[in-house]
């Protein structure tokens, strides 16, 4: 234990965020963060902690901090949740509005659909473009079909989008790190026109680029990318092309950044670290693998259910953290499931404040 304080208190001192997008919090979505774990994932557990726990064998569970909600994922979902109050439902969204479907499925309750394409939404009824951003084409088709469309792209997403045009204007071709068929990804392609953009996933893609030497170039990178990875891919890119332009750190997101570092944090002190997230968060399996990483077992989970008792034979200390789409009602769920089985003693491992806060897009905004 004693080496994860100290970890932690580092941290404390070295992580804090200073924040230039800081407005004020509306709190609409706050209900993911404290609603009550829906009687699915209590059933198993509530009598049974209160009578038994005493006699079950402890469990020390070590929670990371940050985890989950982001300040992308909290402004998109109060978007969804302005646009029902404010149109009344249905609201059309774009793409799953997070990759949750935890978060997805309580929005289609409230009256949001969910659809792939601007071609699924019927005339005259508004319609949300995702947290990972569209290509500029999409609120092109949404303005030549008159429908009334709101932005939930990330700023910080947002931030690339812009920086693809201005590498573009200066003439550069851009080198793109990320991951192939991520939304995120295929939004800031449809940023440029075509054959501008090329995308590396591995340095062995750096080595493999067939580009003239002379062709002026920039990097720009996706922002739910592992940190390690993206620091040799970028090392790699500056060795084959020590012309190449790019931003001063990587587009990494503080958010991304954040959870891993926690993660780093923790893990060695753990026999197992438990992710919460979905199979299509790229920010959850990162987390998973910086586990990895540290040498300790990780398992990525969508809900409390799915935990398997077999994994904590022999365990005496859990990680949990959990992805920047994940609610943190979800970590109360997974706790509560993990209580059916040992005495758990939470210890939470903080290596950063978050008080990151994004505006409203204006039509939103009273
Ligand atoms: S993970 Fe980062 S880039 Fe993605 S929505 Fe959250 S803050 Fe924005």
């Amino acid at each position: 234990m004693q080496p994860l304080q100290v970890a932690a208190r580092k941290g404390n001192r070295l992580g804090r965020i200073s924040c230039m997008f800081q407005f004020e919090a509306s709190g609409l979505s706050e209900a993911f963060h404290t609603a009550p774990i829906p009687a699915k994932a209590c059933h198993m557990n509530a009598p049974f902690q209160q009578s038994q726990q005493g006699d079950l064998p402890p469990l020390q569970v070590l929670i990371a901090a940050p985890r989950g909600f982001c300040a992308g994922v909290d402004r998109a979902i109060e978007i969804v949740e302005r646009a029902l109050e404010k149109y009344g439902a249905p609201v059309y969204v774009r793409h799953e509005i997070v990759h949750n479907k935890f978060v997805v499925d309580s929005l289609k309750a409230k009256g949001a659909v969910f659809v792939e394409e601007v071609s699924e939404v019927p005339d005259d009824v508004p319609v949300v473009f995702s947290a990972h951003g569209v290509p500029k084409s999409v609120p092109a088709e949404a303005e030549d079909r008159g429908l009334d469309y709101l932005d939930a792209t990330c700023p910080l997403v947002s931030k690339v989008h812009r920086q693809a045009e201005r590498q573009l204007e200066k003439g550069r071709h851009i080198i793109f790190v990320g991951h192939a068929g991520h939304p995120e990804v295929i939004g800031t392609f449809g940023q440029v026109p075509e054959g501008n953009m090329t995308l590396v996933e591995t340095v062995e893609d750096v080595a493999a680029l067939d580009l003239a030497s002379d062709t002026p170039l920039a990097f720009l990178t996706q922002t739910t990318l592992s940190v390690d990875d993206t620091a040799e891919i970028i090392a790699a890119l500056k060795v084959r092309f020590p012309a190449i332009a790019g931003p001063k750190a990587e587009d990494i997101c503080y958010a991304t950044s954040n959870r891993q570092a926690a993660v780093k944090a923790m893990a060695a002190g753990c026999d197992l670290v438990l992710v919460i997230g979905a199979p299509n968060s790229s920010n959850s399996l990162r987390l998973v693998e910086v586990a990895e990483r540290c040498g300790t077992t990780s398992k990525l989970i969508q809900r409390g259910d799915e935990i398997d008792p077999a994994w904590l034979e022999g365990v005496g200390t859990v990680g949990l953290t959990a992805g920047a789409s994940a609610p943190e009602m979800l970590v109360r769920e997974v706790i509560a499931a993990l209580s059916q089985w040992r005495k758990v003693e939470e210890t939470p491992i903080v290596t950063a404040e978050e008080k990151m806060v994004f505006k409203l897009p204006r039509q939103l905004v009273d």
